[in-house]
Parts: C-alpha cells; sequence; structure tokens
C-alpha cells in the first residue's frame, strides 16, 4: 500500500466546504452517493442522511487529534480522510475496500488505515444512544494510529506492533479498565502474560487472547509512564523516528532494558490489589468504634420502644 502524503499543511481557520456528490462503489452502500466536506484538518465523507452523526464525527475527531497530540507529543500528518459508513454491513465492507482485503473485527467501533491516512467509522457506534465514551477513545486510538505512522516512515520499518497497539491504548485512555486489569492481574499471577516476542509482528486472531494483547500491551506503557513520566515515551518516540531500537532506547533514556520493563510490570500486576481488598484494608478501628456506637444507639432504641411496649400492655391488663 502506498501512503498518500497531502501536500497541504492543515489550515488554521474558517474550514474550506466543498461539499461534493461521488459515487461510492462500496457493496452494502451501491447506490449511496456520498458528501465530501473539506475542512482545514480533515475530510469527512459520509451519505446524505448521516450529516449529524458527520457533526459528532469533526468534534470527536479534533478532540481526539489534540489528546494524541498532548499525549504523543506530534500531530497527525496531512489531512486524513474520516469515512462514515452508515450500517454495519457497509462498514465491513468499506473497510475492505479501503484496506484492501482487511477485515474489521467485529467488536470494533472505528479502524484506521495509516498508510492511506483513512480512518473508517461505524455509524450506528456514533449515535448519542451508544457510548460516546467509549466511541471518543476508539477514535482517538485510531487516531494516535495515523500519528505513529509518521515515526514508522522515518525509520524505515514499522515499530514493534506491541509497541504500536500499546501507545495508541494509552494516547488515547489515561487509565484502564477495571475488568481488564483484573483479567491481567490472573494471568500475572499464573505465569500467563503474553511474551512481547510473541507480539512484534501481530497480534493473536483468538478474541481472548488479542484483548489480552491490547490489555497487556497497554498495561506496559502505563508502567513505562509510571517510572519515568510521559517524557521518556516521547523521548522514546524521537529514538525510533531515528532508526534507534526499543532496547537500546529504553536503556539510554530510562536505565531500564526492555526485559525489566516486562518484569515490572508483571511484579506491580502481581502485587497490585484489588478495590475491595483495598477497602476492606483501609478500615480503621475508627470506622470500627464509630460501627459499634451507631449499633449501641439502634439497640437503645429497640430496647426502650419493647419496655414501652411492655408498659401498655400491663396498664391495659391493669385497668381491664
Ligand atoms: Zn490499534
Amino acid at each position: 500500500m502506498t501512503r498518500k502524503r497531502s501536500a497541504h499543511r492543515a489550515r488554521r481557520g474558517v474550514a474550506l466546504l466543498v461539499a461534493a456528490l461521488a459515487l461510492l462503489a462500496a457493496p452494502g452502500a451501491a447506490s449511496a452517493q456520498s458528501v465530501v466536506v473539506e475542512h482545514d484538518d480533515v475530510i469527512i465523507e459520509h451519505i446524505p442522511a448521516d450529516a449529524a452523526r458527520a457533526a459528532s464525527a469533526l468534534s470527536l475527531y479534533r478532540a481526539g487529534r489534540e489528546v494524541v497530540r498532548s499525549r504523543l507529543g506530534r500531530d497527525v500528518p496531512g489531512r486524513p480522510r474520516v469515512l462514515i459508513a452508515p450500517t454495519d454491513a457497509s462498514f465491513q465492507a468499506w473497510v475492505q475496500r479501503e484496506a484492501q482485503g482487511g477485515i474489521a473485527p467485529s467488536w470494533s467501533a472505528a479502524v484506521a488505515i495509516p498508510s492511506r491516512s483513512v480512518v473508517i467509522l461505524r455509524g450506528p457506534a456514533l449515535d448519542a444512544r451508544t457510548r460516546p465514551t467509549a466511541f471518543a477513545i476508539s477514535l482517538t486510538h485510531e487516531i494516535a494510529h495515523l500519528a505513529l505512522e509518521a515515526v514508522s516512515l522515518a525509520r524505515g520499518e514499522p515499530i514493534p506492533q506491541w509497541l504500536e497497539e500499546g501507545l495508541a491504548s494509552w494516547a488515547s485512555d489515561q487509565s484502564m479498565d477495571p475488568d481488564e486489569r483484573k483479567m491481567l492481574r490472573a494471568r500475572a499471577r499464573g505465569g500467563a502474560l503474553l511474551p512481547l516476542a510473541s507480539l512484534e509482528h501481530r497480534f493473536p486472531e483468538n478474541p481472548t487472547d488479542a484483548s489480552a494483547a491490547y490489555a497487556q500491551t497497554h498495561a506496559l506503557c502505563l508502567e513505562l509512564e509510571r517510572l519515568h513520566g510521559r517524557e521518556a515515551i516521547v523521548a522514546l518516540l524521537a529514538r525510533l523516528e531515528r532508526g534507534y531500537t526499543v532496547d537500546g532506547s529504553l536503556q539510554v533514556i530510562a536505565g531500564i532494558t526492555l526485559l525489566d520493563l516486562e518484569t515490572e510490570l508483571e511484579s506491580s500486576l502481581v502485587g497490585e490489589r484489588s478495590w475491595w481488598l483495598d477497602a476492606l484494608l483501609s478500615i480503621s478501628v475508627w470506622h470500627i468504634m464509630g460501627l459499634l456506637a451507631v449499633a449501641a444507639v439502634v439497640r437503645y432504641l429497640f430496647k426502650r420502644r419493647r419496655l414501652l411496649r411492655e408498659m401498655d400492655a400491663e396498664e391495659r391488663a391493669g385497668g381491664a
């Protein structure tokens, strides 16, 4: 696949609106015409009925691009195309067309084809009724891939897949889903974390292992940030761009090897407590004394009520 590099630098200012009608030769949208809207920073394509989705895609794209810039310290090159597929079926068809036979995972809300500077969105996932935060995170993840493509191009080869995915997740989501973290803890305790070497060129196809791979690489980048700050990640990208290896760069930037980082993550996960255990352990003697005091008051009130009832009964018996 050849990368189209736009000669345009993003021009700030009033968006230039070029609404053109073009026929999309895609299965599932065979007769649908698309509206092409050229903004100064992005080109959005959608069917006429999807104008509302296009408006939210534009604001989510701009917000996501800003997040990526602030996290990775680098911008998306040129002016990407963002295509809004109106249905689930057209999403699949458009991904196949743009990625030349590629298949979108059934769970994905957005897919980037960085070499073509294209992002395809699953239209129904953009609707307000669905989970807007999850969608924004997915879109930002894909935008990060566009920014990382420039690093791969500069170094003349792709950066390792585990780092590419880990950084895209790290750039788009600064925390981690508690369920994913829990799953990683279980894997770490069972010695079942995936070796990074197995994720160098591709991720597993099996959905369980694939989601473990995404979670683990995300956690690895969060761990690097926790130990050495965001600056270490920005510096790592700068060195990768100049052709250095990940391992060698980590040694220069943070004084650790890649294996050290993997080991750090594993021991952090193994030593991590779950939230309920933290809550249980944070109960102090004062919490217990407070609970005992409340229990004493409740017991006193019950006793008093029972006593009053007994006195009433006696009075009635005496008067009868
Ligand atoms: Zn990704």
